[in-house]
């Protein structure tokens, strides 16, 4: 039953994450804007908004002009509902299993941003940084000065490595997103986590120029594979036996 609540309750949050990934980048009104549809820009009803189900029901398609619906919905949704019962399964203390949450959804939306849009929004950076900054002052408060000597430098290496591109290969997004994961994971795991960026990221590219739909100059945005990284090294760092550190 609570995993049902869990659940149901994440597709909600879901709903809204996918909404802050397409009106952030855009710089469009979050909180107050009713729900459109993308192609039509009719407002949509309230039936039309039940996570999962209206995608489901309606066929992936818009009930007034039959545009195509974006998969990104009900994808989105069920990540959250399905990250909600795993935090939730942990059964850590309230305060921490919501700074884990909120960290969650940052990164989640932060990823569908920057494939989307090639954008990284600042608020999501922040309310990352501000949740795994709590999460170190509740676990770890002996070794603070590790995670964020660990944010610095990965930032660092981040901004040597726009500097040195001159923008071409990573944005100033990445920069910041460096600092959040690592202030998250500190070392060592922030280095396993972007070299697993790195390996993952090159691949992928190389696959997508072998395949035609990229060319050498084409940037792929590099936030996914950062974050796909970092994740990764934090279900490893949960095997070692950090509990706080706990990602899924
Ligand atoms: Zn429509």
């Amino acid at each position: 039953m609570d995993r049902i609540v869990a659940f149901l309750f994440g597709t909600i949050v879901g709903s809204f994450l996918s909404v802050l990934s397409d009106r952030l980048p855009r710089h469009e009104q979050v909180v107050w804007g009713r729900s459109y549809c993308d192609h039509c820009k009719k407002l949509l009803r309230w039936y039309e908004l039940v996570p999962i189900a209206s995608y489901l029901v309606q066929g992936g398609r818009c009930r007034r002009c039959k545009g195509k619906l974006s998969f990104q919905y009900p994808v989105v949704e069920c990540m959250t509902g399905i990250g909600f019962v795993l935090i939730t399964q942990k059964f850590l203390p309230p305060l921490v299993s919501l700074c884990v949450m909120v960290l969650f959804c940052s990164l989640l939306v932060i990823t569908v941003s920057d494939m989307k849009y090639k954008i990284i929004p600042d608020s999501m950076v922040v309310s990352g940084i501000v949740a795994a900054g709590f999460l170190l002052l509740i676990n770890n408060s002996s070794t603070y000065a590790l995670y964020f000597v660990s944010a610095l430098g990965a930032a660092a290496f981040f901004l040597i490595l726009w500097m040195a591109t001159r923008g071409c290969g990573m944005g100033l997004g990445d920069v910041k997103l460096a600092f959040l994961l690592g202030l998250w994971l500190g070392f060592p795991y922030i280095v396993i986590a972007l070299y697993l960026a790195f390996l993952t990221g090159a691949t992928t590219g190389v696959i997508l120029i072998l395949a035609q739909k990229k060319t050498l100059k084409s940037r792929i945005p590099f936030g996914p594979f950062m974050i796909l990284g970092a994740a990764t090294a934090a279900i490893w760092s949960t095997q070692a036996g950090i509990l706080w550190r706990i990602f899924l």
